[in-house]
């Protein structure tokens, strides 16, 4: 009766009877984890065409592959039952039913399968596992093995399995070419990162010592088996980089046997000493029992829901959605390890090989500054971490400060392959999507602002935000006839168009950086003189170099601007052909036109993602209501929408220009782009960016949450289906409850009494006092529907 671990039905993702054709899918979305690591939601027993893997947040190595990997480390889940000589699984076994559930609300994971052999011997496997939220050392799994119909012989065998390859898809097969997925992992060349280091039996215990071939990092995997009958036999199994438990049990007819494996991951990443530190949190974990650790894992992950739960009263389905995402992002995160940050897949996958992008700034950032201002601090440290790598990269590139790479990892350098895996297309974003570097700034600017915490500031961020200043200061170049600074040969966020000059998002983000910095300088200068005088005196920088700044940043060059207020994208591409799209998807997305794809739009103004239109997100105050609409229409014409971090941005801005029906159709999308595998590729993991994004289409979307000179202001939308919806956010250390309702709105402040705080609702200016609900009765007339041209 394992089903009783789990919350109630709203919290549950189901899966119902076994295809082979969604196992994949389904070990995406049933990955646990505690943002130490990762495991997908594989069977315990495995089956043919699995792709399975746990993931260590940090833990990369770039042996035996072109580019560095996140490592599919050693397999703790490993548990193998035979029934009178019969394995246990999909690929052996009739499957007489099949269910599973993921507890998104405390990250458990629930199977039960009913085995039937050839001899009609009929054997039911019941699990839950769980990553600990609470000690994130701990992995835990409870097997229960009923023998329905038979009294033969069960063995089960545990592993710590060691023998791991990455997925590399060399370019031996034409484009094109599709395997059954029972012989993908076959067809593929795998990637070795992991030779053994050290095996041990002990302590009725199992231990496995791996190391990543070049990046050296030793990791450590001790784990313990308790059945709840004694055993008729107990061995252990050694093997090359694999060690395993087995026992016997001889049952009668419709007995029950139950089984509690316990393992602990330590590395030396983060422990001096890493068999001992698995062999002791092991020892506290069987001394607590499954059932302890799991209310301690519990405890923890409450406490998280109750600064990040949303729900919408009348729409179940979205509401799933939405904690489905945040779930997603809650076991992609570790406040506590700030040298590690998310990748563009979180720990759920080898897509991106676990590297990490702008994704994480522009898309996730926001979720966590406003639901977990500690784990965004981790992960802004990660950038901090990671400086030197940017310095490095700057220099390489012929200029001071810190460029942040593209695609970073362990280090901070340039991950980015140059060439598409089948070495036919070069990519050029390692080159040329610089913004990245502003991206970072902004993150950082965003979270200070958000928590007033001056402390991070005066320790990582204000140094991060003069190194990536000083870099474009340096890399900006005069254009004498222009009169003007210039940022040539880059891309903007729309990568569908590669060596463009002046690509306003860019350019305007690198401006309103440099104002921010000066500004903060200037703070600085008259706060906090001595943390000002450390920091310039470790990166020798003088007032005059930040005069400079000041100077550079109005002449920056701005593009065109048309008619209607359209900013051009980037210097001639309102000369670019204009290829319009007519063809849109059953759920209204847009498809290339005839002859298109990803590597030949380039001379076209189709765009793959928001670029100017993300541009008036992230600076809402640089630009008018009428901007935002010239623009969104002008380029939501011209959008296809093929990154999956594009829908919740073109959401957020539909609701601001007043396209509500295309904002709700895009937040659909991006809410339930994993759910519903709407990009395809949910198998190589979550589009952990879109989680991001769907969160902000919800609250800057729907709540129209915004930070406008420094103060939060909220300009609501609600869809005439939705009765209302519940978010929270964390603003200077407190806590803001919000409920939206067509007619009105509530706000409270939770914060020690007699703390107010000002708020602006509709543009009014709106005093909470700490523990007070306030309701305000809205005029949504204001934003009334908006037909957008040429729809
Ligand atoms: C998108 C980028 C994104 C990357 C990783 C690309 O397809 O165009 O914006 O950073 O995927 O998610």
């Amino acid at each position: 009766m394992l089903h009783s671990y789990l919350s109630t039905d709203d919290w549950l993702i189901t899966e119902s009877g076994f295809s082979r054709g969604r196992a994949n899918y389904y070990e995406t979305v049933f990955t646990i984890g505690n943002g130490r690591l990762g495991t997908r939601g594989s069977l315990e027993e495995g089956h043919q065409g699995e792709l399975s893997g746990t993931f260590l947040a940090g833990v990369y190595d770039s042996h035996d592959s072109p580019v560095i990997d996140l490592v599919n480390a050693p397999d703790w889940l490993g548990l193998v039952v035979t029934a009178g000589g019969v394995r246990l699984d999909v690929d052996t076994c009739t499957v007489v039913a099949h269910q599973r559930a993921l507890d998104i609300r405390h990250g458990i994971l629930w199977r039960t399968t009913t085995f039937r052999d050839t001899q009609g011997r009929e054997t039911t496997l019941e699990t839950v596992r769980f990553a600990s939220m609470a000690d994130r050392r701990l992995c835990a799994l409870r097997a229960e093995i009923t023998a329905v119909n038979h009294d033969a012989e069960i063995v089960v065998e545990s592993s710590i399995e060691g023998r791991r390859r990455n997925l590399e898809r060399k370019p031996a097969y034409p484009p094109g070419t599709k395997f059954p997925p029972e012989i993908k992992w076959e067809k593929w060349a795998k990637t070795n990162h992991l030779t053994e280091t050290a095996r041990a039996a002990a302590n009725d215990s199992i231990h496995l010592g791996m190391r990543t071939i070049s990046s050296g990092i030793d990791i450590g995997y001790s784990a313990a088996l308790w059945a709840d009958v004694a055993p008729q036999a107990h061995a252990v199994r050694e093997q090359h980089a694999r060690v395993a438990e087995v026992l016997t049990f001889t049952p009668s007819v419709g007995d029950t046997i139950r089984v509690d494996k316990f393992v602990t991951i330590a590395t030396s990443r983060d422990d001096t000493a890493v068999y001992e530190s698995c062999q002791e949190a092991l020892a506290q974990h069987r001394a607590a029992g499954f059932d302890s650790s799991l209310v301690d894992s519990n405890a923890a992950w409450d406490r998280k829901w109750e600064d990040c739960d949303t729900e919408i009263i009348g729409d179940a389905a979205a509401t799933q959605a939405m904690r489905f995402n945040a779930y997603q992002l809650l076991i992609a995160v570790n406040e506590e390890d700030p040298t590690v940050s998310i990748g563009a897949k979180s720990l759920s996958g080898e897509g991106y090989r676990g590297h990490i992008f702008w994704d994480t700034e522009i898309l996730m950032l926001p979720f966590f500054i406003y639901t977990q201002p500690d784990a965004a601090k981790a992960l802004l440290r990660y950038r901090y971490h990671t400086l030197d790598g940017a310095r490095i990269l700057a220099s390489k590139s012929g200029f001071r400060g810190a460029r942040y790479a593209w695609e970073s990892a362990d280090s901070g350098r340039e991950e980015c392959p140059q060439w598409t895996a089948d070495g036919l297309e070069r990519l050029w974003m390692g080159d040329e999507e610089l913004h990245i570097t502003a991206d970072v700034a902004y993150g950082v600017l965003t979270y200070v602002a958000a928590t007033g915490d001056t402390e991070f500031l005066a320790d990582f961020g204000a140094e991060i935000l003069f190194e990536t200043s000083r870099y474009w200061a340096d890399c900006l170049t005069w254009n004498r006839t222009r009169g003007a600074y210039e940022l040539n040969s880059v891309i903007g966020p729309d990568e569908f168009h590669s060596h463009v000059d002046n690509n306003a998002f860019t350019n305007i983000l690198v401006r309103w950086q440099l104002e921010q910095v000066v500004r903060i300088y200037r703070e600085l200068q008259t706060n906090d003189p001595a943390t000002l005088a450390r920091i310039a005196e470790k990166i020798t920088l003088t007032a005059r170099e930040v005069e400079r700044w000041e100077e550079i940043a109005p002449q920056i060059a701005t593009t065109r601007t048309n008619e209607s207020g359209v900013i051009e994208q980037f210097d001639g591409y309102f000369d670019r052909t204009h290829v319009p799209i007519t063809v849109w998807d059953d759920n209204n997305m847009p498809q290339y036109p005839d002859g298109y794809h990803h590597f030949n739009c380039e001379d076209t103004d189709l765009l793959k993602q928001p670029d100017v239109v993300m541009l008036m997100y992230l600076l809402p105050d640089q630009f008018t209501l009428d901007d935002k609409r010239a623009n969104f229409d002008y380029y939501e014409a011209r959008t296809l929408h093929k990154s999956s971090l594009s829908p919740a941005i073109h959401a957020i801005m539909g609701i601001e220009v007043g396209d509500h029906t295309r904002a709700v159709q895009y937040f659909t999308r991006s809410a339930f782009v994993d759910l519903a595998d709407n990009q395809g590729n949910t198998h190589e993991g979550i589009h952990a960016a879109s989680a991001g994004g769907t969160w902000q289409a919800f609250v800057s979307g729907f709540g129209g949450f915004r930070v406008m000179n420094g103060t939060p202001t909220f300009n609501p939308w609600l869809p005439p289906e939705w009765d209302e919806i519940r978010f929270r956010l964390r603003w200077r250390g407190n806590r803001l409850s919000v409920a939206l309702r067509h007619r009105d709105m509530t706000l409270q402040l939770d914060a020690s009494a007699g703390t107010t705080d000002i708020v602006i609702v509709e543009g009014k200016p709106l005093e909470l006092a700490a523990g007070v609900p306030h309701t305000v009765e809205l005029d949504l007339s204001e934003r009334a529907q908006h037909a957008p041209v040429g729809s």
